[in-house]
């Protein structure tokens, strides 16, 4: 462990500058932050805003779902974009910490924690606050120096080493090594805005160009509207099972969002046709036989009210519409191609993506720092000795239900290793 320099400077700091200097304020720096002084180094954490983890209050819906509690490393990394960067992140020993860790650090930090559906772990009394606040007081006991209300600017560089920080109010923060964990695009207000980008491209790193991420997909279709309100469970679109919700003007609910990285990407070419499974565990011939069975049960009933049976009122009558059967069509009268086309639209509803929200309304950036340039053994960077990253601002992204969080526990745990 190293020793502490306990001579201050005019400016607050160590007479010899900081061990660890970390540039952003959220859930990747402050996880860096406690790490790094738990190791025994001096450091200071600075952030732009007023308050630290601005963005982290509103996780979850001011509930925080603080991780996810998926305990093999090969399915928890399947559910992120890029997700192979993170094998030694989350894989402790060696500086890894993955959800079993994070949820015992928590524990330990009076946190109880209890596990919901899909594995997704949230503090026991739902408050993002009450972990934030647990945080803040191991900054405190670990005599983490806070400055507040300074945004990181640029630096003074030499031979491959970052010397300084350079503020907005022009003062300069002078350390060993630095940690930059600014965040992605997303939720602007929230702080993070891009800025930290621009900061790693005057070091001369390659961004790969952000999306928004975990955000609702605009559909290009007039019908959507009729949809507003309506859920349906247990649905697949791309692979991703789960719920959607329509919204006037899309889709929205885990699927969607969890789709949306993806449909963000391949709109920057075209349109985008999504083909939706409402029956995932049922092959065409099985809902066929299903559907035959209930024609014949309710052969004097339109055909509307018999699609009630297999989906929600409105959706059926839309679905009708689309297809162009009548839907006061009596079920006598169906014929067999009018069933099959029924049964394909129910296994391949077909919508079309012409948009995601942005990053305003986004829970998640996909892009970012690029991984070639970053050690993932260690989360430092190719480019420059001294500087380390972690958390949104390197280009991996995560589904709903903990996995983004848990990606910035366990990049901050293990750039605070060296
Ligand atoms: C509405 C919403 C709900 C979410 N819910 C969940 C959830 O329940 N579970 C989950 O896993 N994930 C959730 N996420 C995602 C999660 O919040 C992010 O993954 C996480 O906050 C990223 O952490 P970070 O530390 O990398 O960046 P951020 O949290 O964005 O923090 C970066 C910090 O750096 C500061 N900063 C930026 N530039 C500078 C600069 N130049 N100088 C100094 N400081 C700077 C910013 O002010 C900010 O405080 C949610 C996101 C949103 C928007």
């Amino acid at each position: 462990m190293p020793e502490k320099d306990t001579k201050f400077s005019a400016q607050g700091g160590p007479a010899s500058g900081w061990d660890v200097a970390i540039i952003g304020g959220g859930p990747a720096g402050i996880m860096s932050a406690i790490q790094s002084a738990a190791n025994g180094f001096n450091v200071v954490l600075i952030e732009k805003n007023k308050q630290l983890g601005k963005k982290f209050l509103l996780t979850g819906n001011g509930r925080c779902n603080l991780t996810n509690a998926e305990l093999d490393l090969k399915k928890l990394v399947a559910n992120y974009h890029n997700g192979e960067f993170l094998y030694r992140a989350f894989s402790p020993p060696a500086g890894g910490f993955g959800p079993k860790e994070t949820i015992k650090f928590f524990e330990d930090l009076g946190i109880k924690t209890k596990t919901e559906a899909g594995n997704r772990v949230f503090p026991e009394n739902n408050s993002a606050e009450e972990i934030l606040e647990a945080l803040k007081k191991y900054l405190e006991k670990n005599k983490v120096k806070i400055i507040y209300d300074s945004a990181a600017e640029g630096f003074e560089l030499k031979n491959k080493k970052i010397l300084k920080i350079i503020l907005n109010n022009n003062k300069k923060i002078t350390a060993k090594k630095y940690i930059l964990t600014t965040g992605g695009k997303s939720y602007a207000k929230s702080g993070s805005d891009g800025a930290g980008y621009k900061l790693a491209e005057k070091l001369g790193h390659s961004i790969i160009k952000p999306s928004p991420a975990l955000t609702p997909i605009i559909l290009k279709e007039d019908w959507v509207k009729k949809l507003q309100g309506i859920s349906l469970k247990n649905i697949k679109i791309f692979g991703e099972s789960g719920e959607i919700l329509f919204t006037h003007f899309g889709i929205s609910g885990p699927v969607a969002l969890n789709i949306s990285g993806k449909i963000g990407e391949l709109l920057k070419k075209n349109e985008v046709k999504i083909f939706m499974d409402l029956f995932p565990e049922l092959n065409q011939q099985e809902i066929l036989e299903n559907f035959q069975e209930l024609l014949k049960k309710y052969l004097r009933q339109a055909i509307k009210n018999i699609l009630t049976e297999f989906v929600p009122e409105r959706f059926a009558e839309v679905l009708l519409e689309i297809i162009k059967i009548d839907k006061n069509k009596i079920a006598n009268n169906l014929s067999k191609s009018e069933k099959n086309i029924i049964v394909r639209a129910l296994k391949g509803f077909e919508m079309t993506a012409e948009g995601v929200l942005g990053f305003d309304n986004a829970m998640a950036t996909r892009g970012g720092i690029s991984l070639k340039e970053i050690n993932h053994k260690t989360m430092q960077s190719k480019l420059i000795d001294n500087l380390f990253f972690a958390g949104e601002i390197i280009d991996v992204d995560g589904k709903t239900g903990g996995f983004n969080l848990q990606m910035c526990w366990s990049t901050g745990h293990l750039a605070s290793m060296q």
